[in-house]
């Protein structure tokens, strides 16, 4: 596939989009970047933004009060436009997403796309949240400080890093290592559900809340997701926390450890 298709779907996608929401469905209203490069999110009092402004490009200003924000980006579900099906392998799948812009702000910001990293026929895939500092310079997922301990944990229920498939719920470093956005979510889901349904594991572990609620179509907090299993289409799902979750509060040290235990004795049993 040439550069330049993700880009001209994407264009294609924004005008599309704009010319059929625009007006009636508050996508834009919640998901601000501020002009100095800041994030957050509002909503006005009926969950629109106040003012819309459509360039030639698709970039929408509005403001609110004396601040001007730009809202860089829709956020809306592209995977309605977009077919994988011809994408049968993990490869050819990384080759089409690979130059990604949906999330613009974060392509202009990336060093490298984080794919994900493991064996292609894993029986065990673990998400994780978004890349870090570390994992967008060497373009490989959990290779940091939280990264390690992940190894750690995982050696403790004897599983190889190498035998298993390790990704994120993004693709792409959230700049200061922000939350992901909800519509970031919706653009780089996609990317997760096709690489689940190319290889088929037998289980799913799921770090933290975000990969939690995203895998589980969840708004549960993770005090609730975690401690038992969940099915994601028909995939054995365990939520824990998020080794980064750890390194800041070792009191979690302890349900992780009962949650992997947990995991590694179902994977036991289901091999029998
Ligand atoms: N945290 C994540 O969620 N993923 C990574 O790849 C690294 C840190």
């Amino acid at each position: 596939m040439s550069k330049e298709k993700p880009v001209i779907i994407s264009d294609i996608y924004n005008y599309l989009k704009f010319y059929n929401e625009y007006n009636k469905y508050p996508v834009y209203a919640n998901e601000v970047k501020h002009i100095d490069g800041s994030f957050d999110l509002t909503e006005t009092s009926d969950g629109k933004p106040d003012m819309i402004i459509a360039v030639e490009k698709p970039v929408y200003e509005m403001k609110k009060g004396k601040e001007e924000i730009v809202v860089e980006k829709p956020v809306s579900n592209y995977s309605a436009i977009i077919d994988f099906s011809h994408c049968d392998t993990l490869d050819k799948f990384y080759e089409e997403i690979k130059d990604c812009r949906k999330c613009s702000h974060l392509a202009e910001t990336r060093n490298n796309l984080v794919f994900g990293y493991g064996n292609p026929s894993a029986e065990v895939v673990v998400v994780g949240e978004a890349p870090g500092a570390e994992e967008d310079k060497q373009g490989k997922p959990f290779v940091g400080r939280a990264g390690k301990l992940l190894t750690d944990i995982l050696k403790a229920i004897e599983f190889d890093r190498e035998d298993i498939f390790i990704c994120n719920i993004l693709k792409c470093r959230p700049p200061e290592n922000r939350n992901p956005l909800p519509g970031e979510i919706m653009n780089c889901e996609p990317y997760l559900f096709k690489q689940l349904e190319l290889i088929k594991p037998k289980m799913i572990l799921a770090l933290g809340t975000f990969a939690g609620q995203t895998l589980l179509k969840s708004k549960e907090p993770l005090g609730k997701l975690r401690g038992s299993f969940h099915e994601y289409n028909g995939i054995k799902l365990l939520v824990t926390y998020h080794p980064a979750a750890l390194l800041r509060n070792p009191n979690w040290k302890k349900p992780t450890w009962e949650d992997v235990k947990l995991f590694r004795k179902e994977f036991d049993s289901m091999k029998k």
